[in-house]
């Protein structure tokens, strides 16, 4: 009997007493466990449970035929080895007997000894069963161990590349595992020189230095040569004629894989042993295949990198050297590019704003209004730097990547605008005096004597000249004051009666020329924040162009209503209308129509005015017109400005 080891015993018996006279003889003397059952479900359930070392089974059990239950438990656990008892009245076929493989098969009269001789075979058998399994899965576990190792392996160096961007870094560590995971004496990657044809060495493991700097080996007719010129890998074992790699460099086995990219192969990755009797295995090419893809992904992204640093170091350049200012910042705040313009007009420390947030930068609310466009119209936010430059900031919006605040350095323009102001004025102002007084000298020509026909018309000719100078130098004036208004000379303006004395001013004008002036205005029609002079002129501008521009016998309409928060006025017309490619100069300084009649009076200067007016109060100016049928002036004004 087996002994020195308790085992598993289970024993399916009909006769239960018969069971527990073996189990009480034989079974547990030698210190087996053992568990009796005569139920052959319980005994299914027993036997995935406990994995028993050994079945004694016996015939006549209820519900069963006592093979087909050996049958299921075999299956349910194939290692079993079965004592089958039967009564010698039952039939058993031989061939069950094999098919099962049962140790051993009792007939009553049952001697000690075969009984004792059968459940050692059993048990043995067991044993045999077990030995066999834990020597099978160590060598499976052995196999699976190196698998997991060299899938570790794989996994560190593709971490490597994506963590890494050192060329040099990744490519040792590439052949640093292709030589751990095949166990090789030496490895390295040669490349290509395209120019000399010749291949060096990018990396090495094993080899000594100077080998490695010194390595240059012409491609034709070299191992590395063919499988760059193939783009195979090849595989070498031969153990007892070492293989030449380089003048007087022997190997005795060696594998070489191409590194590919874009179906172009440039170089190698090898591994070789210099060892007599040390050879490779197949599976290895495919391991160093897989590393020299890796090899491959990093050189192609060290090649992209130093383009794309190129690229930026370009691009960094031109925006450094372009004049204006220019902040590119994402839709978080965050800043993706910021020149040196705004650097020096904000003094800013050198290229430490890149990735912080604009709030943090401008700190100069101002400014960061600016940047952020707070306020912004389209003639952009001036802002005054550090550098008391004055700058003009513009925003544009740049879908999926935030937006660029452009700055322009105005300052110059400005000093220009305001010397062009205070010329016009110190000459409009000057030359006020001098024509006052020739206006006075004509009138009192005409009173001191009696002057001839044809020198009153002379006179005349001069009035209407001195006359058409004075109310140009006069709305000269009129606009630059009016370029500067200032929120004190704004009030609450009811706009109904400053229309209706405007419409009236005009009464007689109209009147001379046959024209029906009319107007309607909304009785409802609100008061707004305003400055009551500048609006009663903006008024009187419309409705005298539209009576100086429109013929005799011809319709002048002035209208005026509340639309929502606006208070919408116009003035239409039956005039000669306004060419459609003019529509938008005549609100230009100075600019009158070309078809305009000359014997029609103007400075070009009136819708200017208006137009700045209309800009003071925060509104609006449009104009519709149909060439010979008349013109209508829009203007729509904000109740609150
Ligand atoms: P002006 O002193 O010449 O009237 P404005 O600035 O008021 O200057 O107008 C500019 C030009 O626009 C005018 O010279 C005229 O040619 C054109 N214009 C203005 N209003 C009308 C209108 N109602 N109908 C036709 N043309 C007009």
């Amino acid at each position: 009997m087996v002994m020195g080891s308790s085992k598993r015993i289970l024993l399916v018996f009909s006769d239960i007493d018969a069971a527990k006279l073996l189990k009480k003889s034989l079974l547990s003397p030698a210190g087996h466990h053992v568990t009796i059952t005569s139920d052959y479900k319980e005994a299914e359930k027993v036997v995935s449970f406990i994995r028993p070392n050994l079945l004694i089974l016996s015939d006549g059990l209820e519900g069963v035929d006592s093979i087909k239950l050996a049958n299921r438990l075999i299956i349910e656990q194939p290692t079993l080895p079965i004592i089958l008892f039967s009564k010698k009245s039952t039939v058993i076929n031989p061939r069950d007997v094999l098919n099962l493989g049962l140790v051993d098969w009792l007939n009553p009269p049952i001697d000690v000894e075969s009984m004792r001789d059968a459940i050692e075979r059993g048990l043995k058998r067991s044993d045999d069963w077990e030995k066999w399994l834990e020597k099978e899965s160590k060598i499976h576990t052995g196999q699976l161990l190196e698998t997991v190792d060299e899938l570790e392996t794989l996994l560190r160096v593709g971490r490597t590349i994506t963590g890494k961007l050192e060329l040099d870094n990744i490519l040792t560590s590439v052949v640093e595992a292709a030589v751990k995971l095949t166990n090789a004496d030496e490895g390295c990657i040669l490349l290509k020189d395209f120019e000399s044809g010749e291949l060096y060495m990018r990396a090495a493991q094993n080899f000594q230095e100077d080998f490695v700097q010194t390595f240059r080996l012409k491609a034709e007719n070299t191992i590395a040569g063919k499988v760059i010129e193939t783009g195979k890998p090849v595989f070498i074992n031969k153990p007892k004629s070492p293989q030449k790699i380089k003048t007087s460099y022997l190997v005795h086995s060696l594998i070489y894989v191409p590194l590919i990219l874009d179906g172009q192969t440039f170089g190698v990755l090898g591994v070789d042993n210099q060892g007599i009797g040390k050879t490779f295995k197949q599976r290895d090419i495919k391991l160093l295949s897989a590393l020299s893809d890796y090899s491959v992904v990093a050189i192609e992204n060290t090649r992209l990198f130093s383009e794309t640093e190129h690229e930026r170091n370009n691009f960094s350049k031109i925006l450094n050297q372009i004049e204006d200012g220019v902040v590119v910042y994402d839709d978080h705040g965050k800043i993706i590019l910021l020149n040196n313009v705004v650097r020096k007009a904000l003094h800013l420390e050198n290229s430490v704003q890149i990735g912080r947030n604009i709030d943090d930068v401008f700190v100069n609310s101002d400014w960061l209004n600016a940047i952020k466009g707070v306020g912004l119209d389209q003639n952009g936010i001036e802002v005054i730097g550090k550098d008391d430059r004055i700058y003009q900031v513009n925003l544009t919006s740049i879908s999926g990547i935030g937006k660029i605040a452009s700055l322009f350095d105005i300052t110059n323009l400005k000093d220009l605008y305001n010397l062009k102001t205070d010329f016009v004025n110190t000459v409009s102002h000057d030359l006020r005096s001098p024509l006052t007084s020739i206006i006075g000298y004509l009138d009192l020509i005409q009173r001191v004597g009696n002057l001839s026909d044809e020198q009153k018309k002379y006179i005349e000719n001069v009035n209407f000249s001195v006359h058409s100078i004075t109310s140009l130098i006069n709305e000269l004036l009129n606009l630059g004051r009016l370029e500067v208004i200032k929120d004190n000379q704004m009030e609450e303006v009811a706009l109904i009666p400053t229309i209706q004395y405007s419409v009236e001013g005009f009464r007689n004008q109209a009147e001379k020329r046959s024209q029906t002036l009319t107007y309607k205005i909304d009785k409802k029609l609100p008061t707004l924040m305003g400055n009551p002079i500048q609006l009663r002129q903006m008024m009187d501008n419309l409705i005298g162009n539209a009576i100086k521009y429109t013929p005799e016998n011809g319709k002048v309409e002035v209208t005026a209503k509340r639309l929502g928060e606006k208070v919408v006025i116009e003035v239409s017309d039956t005039g000669a209308g306004i060419p459609a490619e003019e529509k938008s100069k005549i609100f230009e300084k100075f600019y009158r129509l070309k078809n305009v009649d000359g014997s029609i009076q103007g400075t070009g200067l009136g819708l200017a005015i208006t137009k700045t007016i209309v800009g003071n109060h925060q509104g609006k100016i449009e104009v519709k017109s149909i060439l010979g049928k008349g013109s209508v002036f829009t203007v729509i004004l904000p109740i609150v400005g």
